[in-house]
């Protein structure tokens, strides 16, 4: 099966109460793949950097099988930039500067190859830009999954909601999924979301786990209650790369499934945050992600 995701691919300068990380590999693209890496191949990605991203981190990307066909490189440019600053709680963060640079006039055009890709996880990213990847596919995916976050539901609601009622799946965090409703209580603003398009709402809680809701129905994953959290950056993005990669390495989109999927998604996020930048979610093997599964069901296992 084949993955399709499309997102930044960034550089980030990030605070967070256990230290600082300046121009570290970042964007949601970048987590997604490499996270849905562990599970699926190919990881096909849509995105755009300046010429001052490292060559490195694309090569390590390749050799997990990542294709980055459709990753462009502007030469003369600066990749996408963002900074921000963790709250002593590590669950909410300023977000201190976005500089798009190539993202402004990036015109994301897929490879012929990627256009009947099996599954898509439309990544953070303007919601215009998530629009034209939807319009350039051949067929409908199996599954379309969309993250977003409250910078593009301040900024560009309008175009957003045409995506959002387009796709299966939407993962949010529980702010986002407030503003989003406007409903305080998440059963409300879940049903809410439903009425919008998505016949499925992911609402991340950071480490309060995450939710599932569809047409009634709920399931709950807790987040690993780890030892030390470094930095949470990329831990919705590592979740979805998770979770679109268990589903499209399983091809099955049943709610059983998801639930899985979700289990799946949280492990990759509870190693995303261990350390600054994609450090932690690399080097990972496949006995090393069962084993942090494991963990999460003695968790709850009773
Ligand atoms: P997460 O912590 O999962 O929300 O993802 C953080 C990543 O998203 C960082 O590495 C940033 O480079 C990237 N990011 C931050 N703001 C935006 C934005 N407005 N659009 C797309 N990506 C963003």
């Amino acid at each position: 099966m084949s993955l399709l995701t499309v997102g930044t691919v960034a550089f980030d300068d990030i605070e967070t109460p256990s230290g600082r990380a300046e121009k570290v590999v970042g964007g949601a693209c970048t987590y997604i793949s490499l996270a849905a890496s562990y599970f699926v191949s190919p990881v096909r990605v849509v995105s755009v950097v300046g010429d001052d991203f490292p060559e490195e981190t694309l090569d390590y990307l390749r050799r997990r099988g990542v294709d980055l066909e459709g990753l462009q490189v502007k030469k003369g440019e600066k990749s996408f930039y963002w900074s921000g600053r963790y709250h002593s709680n590590f669950n909410s963060r300023d977000t201190l500067e976005t500089q798009l640079n190539v993202l402004a006039s990036f015109d994301p055009i897929l490879p012929e190859n990627y256009r009947n890709s099996d599954y898509l996880m439309l990544g953070n990213l303007t919601p215009e830009l998530q629009m034209q990847v939807l319009d350039q596919l051949s067929h409908r995916p199996k599954l379309v999954a969309l993250d977003t976050m409250n910078f593009w539901m301040d900024i560009a609601l309008a175009d957003l909601l045409k995506v959002i009622e387009k796709v299966d799946v939407l993962t949010v965090n529980d702010e986002e999924a407030r503003q989003l409703s406007g409903e305080h209580a998440l059963l409300k603003a879940a049903k809410v979301i439903h009425e919008m398009g998505p016949k499925y709402l992911i609402i991340k809680k950071g480490e309060h786990g995450a939710l599932l809701f569809h047409r009634g129905q709920i399931f709950f994953a807790p987040a690993l209650p780890l030892a030390e959290v470094i930095d949470p950056t990329g831990a919705g993005d590592s979740f979805a790369g998770g979770f679109m990669g268990w589903i499209a390495k399983t091809n099955d989109t049943s709610f059983e499934n998801m639930k899985r999927a979700v289990i799946y998604g949280s492990a990759m996020a509870s190693f995303c945050v261990e350390a600054f930048s994609i450090d932690r979610l690399k080097g990972l093997t496949p006995a090393m992600i069962e084993n942090r599964v494991e963990q999460f069901a003695d968790l709850v296992k009773f």
